[in-house]
Order: structure tokens, then sequence, then C-alpha cells
């Protein structure tokens, strides 16, 4: 059994170093357990918190102990009368070959209906992170303008394509041009910029000449910096993630801001709510249900990027939070 444990906490971007790859015997499971082999390893932002012994709304992974993740695995033994070997099931399998579950967390999932894969994507908790947070905090209405950033990843492609079918104008962000053009030409986003361009926040202002209704946070930093000035009275934020700063190790130089954001929700009666997609739990079958029928009926889109093997999973997540993943970015084990 590989696992791939925290070696060291990071000051600063995550690297290879931090990572270390361990063998060990394949567990047996005990009264009321399963054996998972893993499939495939969701990365997703979050994991950058778990690597920090800062508080945070989740404990850290301890040092020398497995790294956290989400997997679609095999049920290869069983003492749990819920599961059968030959399952696949999506639970916490962890960065490695096998794990162990008492099947609390795990779901079956039926390859007829969706590929696997997508229970750690669109239909997965990225996926429902996106449809909570836009339809319920951020409410867009007809003809109103949302905005996105990291629009061409698993949560942002779904906020999106959500917008526009509630009928409201989707402007993307992303980096690089090749993810501009497929927000426009794929996603179907009605404008896509580039936040790495020079005149960022003057071609933003340009992309929502009737300024901004909702602002999808994903990002923070030189992002919200352009998106303030923009936002209409009563516009909504749902604060999804701040994944700018998940590595910053101070805070940014410069004025004191914060007087300027606090006169901005209070003079445009702004409403800023954050949450965390579990906060929403009663609202997976409803998930399920819509998106995974706009799946099948072909009205949304989705992209997988799918890194080979366990051992370049450091090197993948290390990506991650600088943009080198194209959608929703996932390790196959096996
Ligand atoms: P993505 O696959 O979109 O990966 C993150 C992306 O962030 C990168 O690909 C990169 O895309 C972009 N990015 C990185 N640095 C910057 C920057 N300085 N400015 C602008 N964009 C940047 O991730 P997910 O879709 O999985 O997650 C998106 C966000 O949602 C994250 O903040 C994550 O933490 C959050 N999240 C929150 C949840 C919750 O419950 N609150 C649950 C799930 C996710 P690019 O090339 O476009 O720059």
């Amino acid at each position: 059994n590989r696992r791939i444990v925290l070696a060291a906490r990071p000051h600063g971007e995550p690297n290879e170093s931090h990572f270390r790859l361990e063998e060990s015997r394949v567990p047996t499971p005990g009264a009321g357990e399963v054996l998972l082999a893993n499939r495939y390893l969701s990365l997703d932002p979050y994991m950058r918190g778990r690597m920090s012994a800062a508080k945070s709304y989740a404990e850290p992974v301890a040092i020398g102990d497995t790294m956290v993740g989400a997997t679609v695995a095999d049920v290869v033994a069983s003492n749990n009368s819920d599961f059968l070997p030959g399952d696949t099931v999506v639970g916490f399998g962890g960065w490695q070959d096998f794990a162990i579950s008492d099947g609390k967390g795990l779901r079956k999932l039926d390859p007829a209906v969706a590929p696997v894969t997508t229970a750690l994507g669109v239909l997965g908790m990225p996926g429902m992170t996106a449809y909570t947070g836009l339809l319920t905090i951020g409410a867009p209405k007809p003809g109103e303008t949302v905005v996105v950033a990291a629009a061409a990843g698993p949560v942002g492609s779904l906020v999106g394509q959500i917008a526009k079918r509630q009928g409201a104008r989707a402007v993307g962000i992303a980096g690089g041009p090749e993810k501009c053009a497929y927000l426009r030409d794929t996603l179907g986003f009605d404008a896509a910029l580039d936040h790495r361009a020079d005149d960022f926040a003057d071609v933003l202002a340009a992309a929502c000449p009737d300024g901004i209704d909702v602002y999808f946070e994903n990002v923070g930093g030189a992002v919200f910096d352009a998106v303030l000035p923009l936002l209409n009275p009563f516009a909504r934020i749902p604060v999804c993630g701040l994944v700018s700063g998940y590595s910053a190790t101070d805070l940014p130089p410069g004025p004191d801001r914060i007087p300027l954001l606090m006169r901005a929700v209070l003079s445009k009666r702004l409403t800023l709510r954050g949450f965390i997609v579990w906060d929403f739990a009663d609202q997976e079958a409803a998930f399920l249900r819509d998106v995974g029928g706009w799946l099948k009926e072909g009205a949304i889109v989705h992209r997988e990027d799918i890194v080979d093997g366990l051992e370049n999973a450091p090197t993948a997540f290390a990506g991650l939070l600088k943009g080198r993943n194209f959608g929703k970015l996932l390790v196959r084990i096996s």
C-alpha cells in the first residue's frame, strides 16, 4: 500500500518536499469495515488549509499522517452488510492505494448513471458548492450580471452555466487565453477575461456595463479589488474560496482597505456570506437530481484534468493553486 503523508508544513507555496511517499502493508478490514482500492483521488484547493496548523473549519492533517482527500474506490473486501466486493463508491479514501472505511460517508455509484469520476467533480463536492452557493446565496435573477473567477475549474464552470440557466449574464475570469476561449466557446459565458492582463480592471469594467449583481467569490486578491467598485446596490457575494491567498504568509502591503470595503457594504447594502458546502447538506438530493439531469440532457458541460499515478499527486496539487490544471483535477491511482 503506497500512501502520501504530510512531511512538513509549508510556509508559503507547497511543493514536493512537503510530502513523502511511504509503503506499508495493505490493511485488513475489521468488524463492520470495508477495504477500498482507490481508483481516483480528487485534488482540491481546501487541502492547502489542511497542510497548515492554522485554525480553520476543519482539523489539520498531522505531520506523518496520510493526506486526506475524496476518492472513487472499489470495495475489495467487506465486513459491512451495506457494501459488497465489486461495489464502486465515493468516499474519503485519502492519498493512498487502499483505505479502510466503516461505511460512514460512503455513497454507492452506478456507472450507468454517469461516469464515476463525476462524483468527485460536477456531481460531487465542487458541483454542489456551485449549485448551493449560487442559487441559495447569489440568487441570480434574469438579466442580472454574475461574475465568477477560477471559472474554468469545477466550481466556477458550473456557477457560470447555472447563472445562464437562470437567465443571467455570465462573466468568467480565468488565467490565459486557452481557458478564456473555453469559457466563451464551450461553456457559453457571455464574456471571459484573463486576470493576468495588465489592464484587467478596465477590461472587467467594460465587460460589466450594467455593473455586477452577483460576484461568486472563489479567489479574492486583485480580482476582488477590481470587482468591488463595480458592485451594484443589493449585490450578493457568496464567499466560497480565496485561493489567491491560500499560501500567503502575511497580509498584503498597503493602506488598510477595510474601511473602503465596509463603506461599500453599507452604502450599497451588499450581502457577503461565507459558506462551506456541507452547510447545505440538505440540498444534496436536489443537487443530484437537477445537475444530474442537466448533465444527462447534455445541457451542461464539464471538463476533467486527469494526472496518472499517485506519486504525481504532490506536483499536481502544487500546480492546482497556480492554475496549472484545466478542469477538475483528479489523480488516477489504478
Ligand atoms: P479550480 O480547479 O478552479 O482551481 C483553482 C483555480 O484558482 C486555479 O486553477 C486558478 O485558475 C485559480 N487561481 C489561482 N490563483 C489565482 C489568482 N491569484 N487569481 C485568480 N485565480 C487564481 O478549483 P475549484 O473549482 O475546486 O475551487 C474553486 C474555489 O472554490 C477555491 O477557492 C476553493 O477553495 C473553493 N471551494 C470552496 C468550497 C466551500 O465549501 N466553500 C468547496 C469547494 C471549493 P486560473 O488559471 O483561472 O487562474
